[in-house]
């Protein structure tokens, strides 16, 4: 009889257009499911996220028929000790491009020593690394990645199913645990089939409004698939796919936000250390404020007490839920560094631990974005003011009287600049933003013109 193949699933946690089945099932129908819960990966993750991976992992068992192993510990260890245990031709993954996960996996390749670790495919529409300049570098540039991103193209989705592989029983294993129970009811609904149906409902009735919706927090606008890509619950490929025939504004928008992910994770790939360190390191220079008064500002920005409606909604509702509209993304991580001065790690950090959707690549890239040291970046003195972005992408003030009880009795696009002062129990605004927008383009200037 063949020897089995096993599929170690890490952000790949679908059955249906998963190019990794394909492989594994090339030599023998038999295919052993196995998901490893990696303390390294699970410590930086808050419980929203953790929850929704558990509920991924619970739904991907029931799409195996109860035939998911799932083990706990190190991979380096475990992944050899299971393939020995269950005499596997090969161990199959799709690639990780991420810092840990490329250490970790050849970390593992090593330790398998005669059983191979097999990638095929990535997260990713286009492989990080895959497309670069004519002269083989790197893009720095996002509009010209998205321009060779297009003109490189994507597979079709492959076409795979539970049906596809004969699922060995893990049951005898003898480092099985079980799938550890949500401690909350995860949202979004998490799993394979959840994100199928959200993508098409959104698909059906979003997408032809998202580029005019997508800036409207308030507003049901934008696909929220990005936790169902963060755990490979759909891959992009699919959704690219689907959209192949459209070209009306809201498909066109849509397939550029895909590309903004894979650029992202392209850019981690090439720089890993830009994760924790400026990816312009002109930026190294500039002055951030420490010390307890400017702890005292990161606590009241954790917990939504800037006296920033926009600003407050946004952080209480990234506390209550997981979730950040990107607008409001943006209009908080521009607030932490431009008006109080505070470094963008320390806002990623707060993000990755809360966001449901946390993903290495996308936060560190896009506060680096906003912070003026990343790639193509919003330039360091375009400084967003928080009030007018209020008013602006939030004219009826929905959007902040929902998450800020406080000023719910204030109507309109008033609750953003609040002319008759804070209410009963709303702070008085932290800083005054037209001196922070000034003090922060100096310290630009700074680096820029050294004195
Ligand atoms: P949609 O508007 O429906 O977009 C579709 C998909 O495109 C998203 O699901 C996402 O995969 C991708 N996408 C959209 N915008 C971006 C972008 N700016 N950068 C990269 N990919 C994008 N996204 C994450 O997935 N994880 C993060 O940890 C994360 N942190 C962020 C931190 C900051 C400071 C900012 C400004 C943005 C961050 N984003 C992050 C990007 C963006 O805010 C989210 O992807 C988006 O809000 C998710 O909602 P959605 O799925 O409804 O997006």
């Amino acid at each position: 009889m063949a020897r089995p193949s096993i599929i170690w699933f890490r952000r790949d946690l679908r059955l249906n257009d998963l190019p990794t089945l394909l492989s594994a099932t090339e030599a023998a129908d038999d295919v052993l499911a196995l998901f490893v819960l990696d303390d390294a990966l699970l410590r930086p993750s808050g419980a929203r996220r953790r929850d929704f991976l558990m509920g991924c992992l619970q739904a991907l068992d029931r799409d195996l028929g109860g035939r998911l192993l799932v083990v706990q510990g190190d991979p380096m260890v475990l992944v050899p000790q299971v393939a020995a245990e269950f005499d596997a031709a090969a161990v199959h993954i799709s690639s990780d491009h991420g810092p840990y996960g490329t250490r970790r996996d050849r970390a593992v390749a090593e330790a398998l020593g005669d059983v191979p670790l097999v990638a095929t495919g990535s997260p990713y529409a286009v492989t990080p690394g895959r497309v670069t300049k004519p002269d083989g570098t790197a893009y720095k540039v996002f509009s010209a990645f998205r321009r060779a991103w297009n003109d490189h193209g994507w597979h079709t989705p492959a076409a795979t199913g539970p049906d596809t592989a004969d699922w060995v029983d893990p049951s005898g294993c003898s480092t099985r645990v079980p799938i550890p129970e949500a401690g909350d009811e995860p949202t979004p609904p998490p799993g394979e089939a959840a994100a199928l149906e959200r993508w098409r409902e959104f698909l059906d009735d979003g997408l032809e409004r998202y580029a005019t919706d997508r800036d409207r927090p308030a507003y049901d606008g934008t696909s929220g698939l990005s936790p169902y890509l963060k755990f490979g619950c759909i891959h992009p490929r699919t959704l690219l796919h689907d959209m192949r025939n459209r070209s009306d504004e809201g498909a066109v928008t849509f397939r550029s936000e895909l590309a903004w992910r894979d650029f992202y994770a392209d850019v981690l790939f090439q720089r890993p250390e830009t994760a924790r360190t400026n990816y312009n390191s002109d930026f190294d220079a500039i002055t951030y404020d420490s010390g307890p008064d400017a702890d005292a500002l990161f606590a009241a920005w954790c917990e939504g007490r800037t006296g920033f409606p926009i600003v407050d909604a946004g952080m209480r509702q990234l506390l209550a839920e997981g979730v950040m509209h990107n607008r409001v993304r943006m209009i908080v991580a521009s607030f932490l560094t431009k008006d109080l001065h505070l470094p963008w790690w320390r806002g990623a950090r707060h993000f990755m631990k809360h966001l449901v959707d946390g993903d290495l690549a996308s936060n560190q890239h896009n506060w680096q974005w906003t912070a003026g040291s990343g790639t193509d970046a919003a330039p360091y003195f375009r400084v967003f003011n928080p009030t007018r972005q209020g008013e602006k992408f939030d004219p009826t003030g929905e959007y902040v009287r929902r998450w800020v009880p406080e000023l719910r009795s204030i109507d309109g696009a008033r609750v953003h600049s609040l002319p008759d002062g804070p209410p009963d129990g709303y702070p008085e605004p932290v800083v005054d933003h037209a001196h922070e927008r000034r003090v922060a383009l100096d310290r630009y200037e700074r680096i820029r013109s050294p004195r």
